[in-house]
C-alpha cells in the first residue's frame, strides 16, 4: 500500500456571478496520477497557479477530487468516517509560519497540536521535545516565536505538525516567504524529517534547487503533471523547464549552455560538485 494513490483526480473551482450562475470553471487539478511510497522524499515543483495547492489540499481531505480518486494510506478521501484519522495522516505546512503560530512561547505552540487531539500532558511535553530537536529548535524552547527569524518560525511550524505524530508531511511552498539562509534551514529540517524519523515528505516548491535531493519530481502545469522523473532526468529537460517558466539553478543553466557550445557534458547536471568533476573528467581525456 502506498502512503499516498491520486488516481485520475480533477478539480475544477467554479466563478459564479451574484445569483449563483457559473459563469467561469478552471480546472485547477487535470487528470492527475501521482503515487508516493511510504517514506518517499516527493517534489512538487510548478509555476504560480499551476494547481500545486488545490493538489495538496485533497491530500488532506480539504477538497476531494471531482473526478477520480485519491487515497491516504489506504483511505478513500471521500469516506467520511476516515476524516479525523486522514488529517492525522497528513500535516501540513503552509507558506507563511507567521499564519501558523499561534502561541506566545515556542515550546506552547508545538504542544498546541498534541493537546488538540487529546494527548496526555505527560506525552505532550515529550512530543515538543522530540518534535524541536528534531528541526534544530530545542534551545528556543522558551523564546518567543516573534523574535525568530523567518526560517526559524517555519522550523517551528514544522515542529508543531511533527508533534502530532504524522506519517506524511505536505510543505506547500514553506520557504516562499524567506531569505536564502531560511530556505536552506527549512529544506534541510525537511530533509531530516524524511533520512532520520523516515516520514513521508511532500515538497511543494518553484525553488528548483530545492528538489534536487528528492526521490521523484512532479512538475505541474494548468493543473497538468507535464513531467516527473527523478531530479536528473526532470533536470535533464532544460528547454521544457523553461517552456513551464521554472527558474533552474544557474549551474544547470551553465552546464546546459556549454551542452549547446559542444562541450560533452552528462544531461541533467545539478550541483557545481558534478559540473567542476564532469568539466575535469573532459579535460583528462583530452590530454
Ligand atoms: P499554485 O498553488 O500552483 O499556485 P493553485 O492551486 O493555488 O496553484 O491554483 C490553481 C488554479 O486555480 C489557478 O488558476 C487559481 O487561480 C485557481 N484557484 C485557486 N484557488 C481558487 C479559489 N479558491 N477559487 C477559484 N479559483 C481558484
Ligand atoms: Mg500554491
Amino acid at each position: 500500500m502506498n502512503m499516498i494513490d491520486i488516481k485520475n483526480a480533477v478539480y475544477e473551482y467554479f466563478r459564479r456571478d451574484e445569483e449563483g450562475n457559473v459563469t467561469g470553471i478552471t480546472t485547477a487539478v487535470d487528470h492527475v496520477d501521482l503515487h508516493v511510497k511510504q517514506g518517499d522524499f516527493i517534489a512538487i515543483l510548478g509555476h504560480n497557479g499551476s494547481g500545486k495547492s488545490t493538489l495538496a489540499k485533497h491530500l488532506n481531505a480539504i477538497l476531494y477530487p471531482s473526478e477520480g480518486t485519491v487515497w491516504v494510506n489506504g483511505m478513500d478521501t471521500t469516506d467520511d468516517e476516515k476524516l479525523m484519522q486522514i488529517r492525522q495522516t497528513t500535516g501540513m505546512v503552509f507558506q507563511n509560519p507567521d499564519n501558523q503560530i499561534i502561541a506566545q512561547v515556542v515550546e506552547e505552540d508545538v504542544g498546541f497540536g498534541p493537546e488538540n487531539l487529546g494527548v496526555p500532558t505527560e506525552q505532550i511535553w515529550e512530543r515538543v521535545e522530540e518534535s524541536l530537536k528534531a528541526v534544530g529548535m530545542y534551545e528556543y524552547r522558551k523564546k518567543s516565536p516573534n523574535r525568530l527569524s523567518g526560517g526559524q518560525k517555519q522550523r517551528v511550524s514544522i515542529a508543531g505538525v511533527l508533534a502530532m505524530h504524522p506519517k506524511c508531511i505536505v510543505l506547500d511552498e514553506p520557504t516562499a516567504m524567506l531569505d536564502p539562509g531560511g530556505r536552506k534551514e527549512v529544506i534541510r529540517a525537511a530533509r531530516a524529517l524524511n533520512d532520520v524519523e523516515g516520514i513521508t515528505v511532500i515538497l511543494i516548491t518553484h525553488y528548483m534547487e530545492e528538489v534536487i535531493y528528492a526521490d521523484r519530481v512532479y512538475v505541474m502545469d494548468h493543473g497538468k503533471v507535464e513531467l516527473e522523473g527523478t531530479p536528473r532526468e526532470v533536470f535533464s529537460q532544460v528547454d521544457k523547464l523553461l517552456e513551464l517558466r521554472l527558474t533552474l539553478p544557474q549551474v544547470t543553466l551553465l552546464a546546459h549552455e556549454l551542452q549547446k557550445a559542444g562541450v560533452p557534458l552528462p544531461d541533467g547536471i545539478l550541483t557545481r560538485q558534478e559540473l567542476v568533476d564532469a568539466l575535469e573528467n573532459i579535460m583528462r581525456n583530452k590530454r
